[in-house]
């Protein structure tokens, strides 16, 4: 017995029979070849010889050639065929062997290539052309074993075709783990996918299209069946004596290859503009093909053909191409949309400008386009759900340097994505209402549309909730007297109120919710939803913060003690001489019942008859009236004595932070609560000054994130 001492390394593993190191990886070859011998016959014993003969040779797990049955072969299509011999692609059932985790495994099944040896049919001329196709071409094309055709009894070797065309740079094949033989292309499994499982409904064209994907080499060069309704928004562009010109988008996009150096992943691009060209009768269309297929390897190509469809309206056949093909060119940039090559320097002339890719939505974005862009959906990232319910889900995201702050200049900012309600048809018309809502009345800042990998389109939009409405208000109007204090609470209800439209509210879950303890309604403390009047109870204790100008119990830690008060009722303090009113609806909004709460448009109602009574001269009849316009004025004479003592607290105690208590005691209301009652007013105000100042503000918050 031979022993191969030299070769025995602890990299290869132990040979679990012999209990030494392998000679090379998973494979003792004292041991291995005795085993692989053993337990298999083809039938013949003349074969039996010839392959164990290489068999007990070999050095490597991934060597071993077999003999392999021919029902574990499967797909078989020709490639190529001469006098002498005949090449097919088929689909080994087993797979090939490979080594995985430092054992011997085989990869799920995979693409290989069958060859029929030239003199078939006698079994002893067979075995030597093995043996001397062993020896020539087993570097080149890698042989896996011998088969024979149960039907023609034909021989066959088993091999890859393409195995000196795998090359590292390429990536590896996810399906038979050799490299790629092109840029994220495995010339042995792709095919096979890109072969099987379509039919035109016609047997001569599908034979053709088969011909002409058999020949592909690489991931972009395939040319599908692509299916009508696939395409949209259809033109006829011009006629011809054979058939007419179209243009329409295909909806699933162009194949690209993406990523870099020996990770390349296979993508497409989003809906792209494409050509095609219609063939009144099959047959033309067959010409044109067999044309096209005899040309498919020569150097100047003035089309590049991505597949055939069938308008299923009208039967003709066409075929999708892009007529720029020659125009493009690498020194003039990629277009943004198509992901091709430019045909003039920054100019696509499929694509013109940026698009979406579909012609209503850039009409609309065009019927707004001082406003409103496409946003392609690569730009955004860290995309969280923020809120989810019957309108829809509301995420957040990062806009990588969209929002623009001058002529050229850009900045990232965190934006909030919102599908629309209704369908994807009636999208549009959402979002166009949506537009002359937000012209007419001052609805949320809107950014543009996007659309995601489901193709479902989302609009872009200001990102806002109650927490930076506080800094807002905090930070800016400490020394605003209570007329403006009041007009700013409404602006600010009236902004909460079209964020609870918009269904924009928190989410909070099982890890607890992020936010500044005080401002948390005792509800989420205790892990129950967050809702739109978990907000209304944070507004409520910033009614009184803005009395006091004092951060809530600014003087106590932020800790479970202070939630578990909360909860048995604890409430923010008001500054002497504060309105009676404005006390109780404050308290109204931090009741422990949230449905007890006022929502956002009951607040701005209330809060705006407060401000109207400031405003005017009332006479002794409107009692109520007179009573709320003096009280508010003396409430005025506190202010400076608020200015001279601003409490010192840290700033780190009002950053937001994950808030999960737990055990804290159930909740109980510590102040009366009662439905309520609002009067519904008429609008008295004009505060589009107040809203444009506040839509600076979030634009300069958003901008410094
Ligand atoms: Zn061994
Ligand atoms: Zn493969
Ligand atoms: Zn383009």
């Amino acid at each position: 017995m031979i022993v191969f001492e030299y070769k025995r390394n602890n990299n290869n593993g132990k040979c679990g029979n012999c209990n030494r190191y392998n000679t090379s990886p998973a494979w003792c070859q004292t041991c291995d070849p005795q085993t692989v011998v053993q337990g298999w016959t083809s039938g013949n014993e003349k074969i039996d010889d010839c392959i164990k003969e290489f068999q007990i040779k070999t050095t490597e797990y991934e060597n071993v050639i077999e003999c392999i049955p021919f029902n574990r072969l499967c797909n078989i299509q020709m490639i190529s065929e001469d006098v002498l011999s005949s090449i097919f692609l088929a689909t080994w059932l087993n797979g090939i062997r490979t080594i995985s985790d430092n054992k011997q495994s085989r990869t799920q099944s995979c693409g290989v290539n069958l060859k029929t040896l030239p003199s078939s049919q006698n079994l002893l001329n067979v075995l030597e052309e093995f043996k001397d196709y062993m020896q020539l071409e087993n570097k080149k094309h890698k042989v896996y074993g011998i088969t024979q055709n149960s039907i023609t009894c034909e021989y066959m070797i088993v091999f890859d075709e393409f195995y000196s065309k795998r090359h590292h740079d390429n990536g590896k094949c996810r399906n038979c783990n050799r490299y790629n033989t092109s840029p994220s292309w495995c010339q042995a499994c792709d095919l096979q996918t890109v072969i099987q499982g379509w039919t035109s409904g016609n047997e001569n064209i599908d034979d053709c299209i088969k011909e002409i994907q058999i020949k592909t080499t690489k991931c972009d060069d395939v040319i599908e069946w692509i299916p009508f309704d696939r395409l949209d928004n259809l033109r006829k562009n011009g006629e011809y004596g054979f058939g007419s010109e179209f243009s329409a988008i295909w909806l699933d996009g162009i194949r690209v290859i993406l990523g870099e150096t020996s990770k390349f992943v296979q993508s497409r691009t989003l809906p792209c503009e494409v050509n095609l060209l219609s063939f009144l009768r099959p047959q033309n269309l067959l010409n044109f093909l067999r044309e096209f297929k005899d040309s498919i390897h020569s150097e100047n190509k003035q089309y590049k053909i991505y597949g055939i469809t069938q308008n299923t309206i009208t039967g003709e056949y066409m075929i999708v191409f892009d007529k720029f093909f020659s125009d493009r060119k690498i020194s003039y940039g990629k277009c943004k949309n198509c992901d091709r090559y430019n045909t003039s320097l920054d100019w696509c002339q499929t694509c013109g400008p940026w698009t979406s890719g579909n012609m209503n939505i850039d009409n609309c974005i065009h019927e707004y386009k001082e406003i409103i862009q496409w946003i392609p959906f690569h730009r955004l990232y860290n995309i969280q759900v923020i809120g989810k319910g019957g309108f829809g889900t509301v995420f957040s995201a990062s806009w990588l340097n969209g929002k623009r702050i001058n002529a050229n200049q850009r900045t990232s900012i965190i934006v909030a994505l919102k599908s629309l309600p209704g369908s994807r048809k009636n999208f549009l018309r959402e979002f166009k209402n949506y537009m002359k809502l937000r012209l007419i009345g001052s609805k949320l800042e809107v950014y543009g549309l996007t659309r995601n990998a489901d193709n479902e389109y989302l609009m872009v939009f200001q990102y806002a909730n109650i927490g930076n409405l506080r800094n807002y208000l905090i930070s800016n109007f400490r020394k605003f007297n209570w007329k403006n204090k009041l007009k700013i609470l409404i602006d600010v209800t009236k902004y909460l109120n079209q964020i609870h439209i918009a269904g924009y509210i928190e989410e909070s879950d099982s890890e607890g919710v992020y936010g500044v303890l005080p401002y948390v309604a005792p509800e989420v403390l205790n892990k129950q939803p967050y809702t739109t009047a978990s907000d209304i109870y944070s507004f409520g204790v910033i009614m009184a913060e803005i009395s006091t100008g004092k951060p809530p119990y600014y003087d106590i830690d932020y800790d479970v003690n202070l939630a578990s008060r909360i909860c048995k009722g604890l409430r923010p303090e008001f500054a002497k001489g504060i309105p009676e009113c404005y006390i109780q609806l404050a308290n109204q909004c931090m009741n422990v019942n949230p449905s007890c709460r006022p929502t956002a448009s009951n607040m701005y109602d209330k809060l705006s008859s407060f401000w109207y009574y400031t405003m005017y001269n009332y006479d002794e009849i409107f009692k109520e009236a007179l009573g709320i316009k003096k009280a508010f004025e003396s409430a005025d004479l506190t202010i400076p004595t608020l200015l001279t003592t601003i409490p010192n607290y840290s700033q780190a105690k009002f950053t937001s932070k994950l808030l999960n208590f737990k055990n804290l005691s159930n909740s109980f209301n510590s102040f009366e609560s009662k439905p309520l009652n609002f009067q519904i007013h008429s609008n008295p105000l004009n505060s589009s000054f107040y809203d444009s100042t506040l839509q600076k503000c979030f634009i300069s918050n958003n901008a410094d994130n």
